[in-house]
């Protein structure tokens, strides 16, 4: 099956979604997706760029995250509520959506729930090629809910990481990461405490899930030269640092504008420097600028990144039958024959 019909609009399913990521392989579609990041992020000053529209409630957010190329438009929807979790359901889950800005029409609709957490590991992991020290083999990964092995895979396939530190206040969740990643060539440790997961690690990725403030990493858990991947703190009112991290980090963003209402950095003065990852991959701004430096990527998640993500998708599918045909769009014969169309199926299905 190919997508020859410009009526139909392909959708992607989860169960596609997971089958099209066992045909590439996990590593093989993180490695490529982080390309597709990296092209669009090299040519950022073409998006049309706005912070998500962000549903705040008592128990979590649900998000709206747009952007353009002038070619195509894209956009996510997304919720983040940590209760979820204790209730057997997803934290995070989405869909997305991406469209020819000539027409208008659609022309992909996808699952999002394991595409997102493969783009924030690409992202994280593309971040990290620019920022951690360099020959880094070894992660703490505090947090090792459903974002984490996707972390893990990424880092070991961009960058080569291949030890692991694993803490998370339920160790069931840090068993289950543990297992998932066996046989991946990794070696983990599972660690009791925050402190115990952060010893020796070049590169420390905090992905916990809280609706409040918490601090996962205090000032003395971080020495010189350090890279923290900070990906859980992503909504005003819930960061994972303690604040004197900050004051004593490179910080490297997505989208300012975005990341000041939502990332750890929304703890410090509206005008601290900070510095735009685009512009450290296109060679504007140093990434790490000496061995002892410590680096943050405050990551929230930025449209872009689901952006190229559904680019990745869309051209996959011409080569794949990982899609099924959905009926979204009104055809009729003559354009302007809407209600036509609807009285040739009254007559095709009388009541
Ligand atoms: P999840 O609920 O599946 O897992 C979170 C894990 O964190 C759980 O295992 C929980 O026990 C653990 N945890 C909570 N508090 C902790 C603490 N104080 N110390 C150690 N562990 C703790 O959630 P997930 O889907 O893995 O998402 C994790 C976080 O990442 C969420 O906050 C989510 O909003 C965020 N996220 C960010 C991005 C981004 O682009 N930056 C993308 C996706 C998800």
């Amino acid at each position: 099956m190919t997508i020859a019909n410009l009526n139909i609009v392909p959708f992607v399913s989860v169960e596609n979604m997971m089958k099209l990521v066992l045909d590439i392989g996990v590593e093989r579609f993180l490695t490529d997706l982080a390309a597709y990041i990296e092209e669009d992020f090299r040519r950022w000053e073409l998006f049309d760029k706005t912070p998500r529209v962000a549903s705040h409630s008592h128990d979590g957010v649900i998000e709206l995250m747009p952007t353009s190329d002038g070619q195509l438009y894209g956009f996510k929807y997304v919720n983040g509520h940590p209760k979820n979790m204790r209730e057997g359901r997803q934290t995070v889950t989405a869909f997305g959506v991406l469209a020819d800005v000539g027409s208008g029409y659609p022309m992909l609709l996808t699952e999002m729930t394991i595409l997102t957490a493969l783009r924030t590991a690409a992202t994280s992991a593309v971040a990290a090629k620019y920022l951690a020290p360099k020959g880094s083999d070894t992660m703490a990964i505090i947090g090792n809910g459903a974002q984490s092995e996707f972390q893990a895979i990424a880092f070991k396939a961009l960058l080569g990481v291949n030890k692991l530190r694993l803490y998370d206040i339920d160790i069931s969740a840090s068993r289950k990461c543990a297992n998932n990643l066996e046989g991946l060539g990794f070696d983990i440790a599972i660690c009791t405490t925050g402190q115990e997961a952060v010893e020796g690690a070049h590169i420390i990725t905090t992905v916990t899930a809280d609706k409040q403030s918490a601090t996962i990493l205090t000032d003395n858990m971080v020495g010189a030269g350090v890279h923290i991947n900070a990906v859980g703190g992503d909504c005003p009112g819930k960061t994972e640092l303690h604040r004197d991290i900050l004051l004593r980090s490179h910080i490297v963003v997505e989208y300012p504008p975005q990341t000041r209402i939502e990332g750890e950095i929304q703890q410090l003065s509206p005008d601290h420097p900070v510095t735009e990852l685009w512009q450290v991959m296109i060679g504007k701004t140093a990434g790490r600028r000496d061995p002892r430096e410590i680096t943050l990527f405050d990551s929230v998640g930025f449209a872009i990144e689901d952006f190229s993500a559904l680019r990745y998708v869309r051209d996959q599918l011409r080569h794949t039958k990982r899609f099924d045909e959905l009926d979204l769009l009104a055809d009729p014969d003559e354009p302007r024959d809407l209600f036509g169309m609807l009285l040739r199926q009254a007559a095709k299905e009388p009541a």
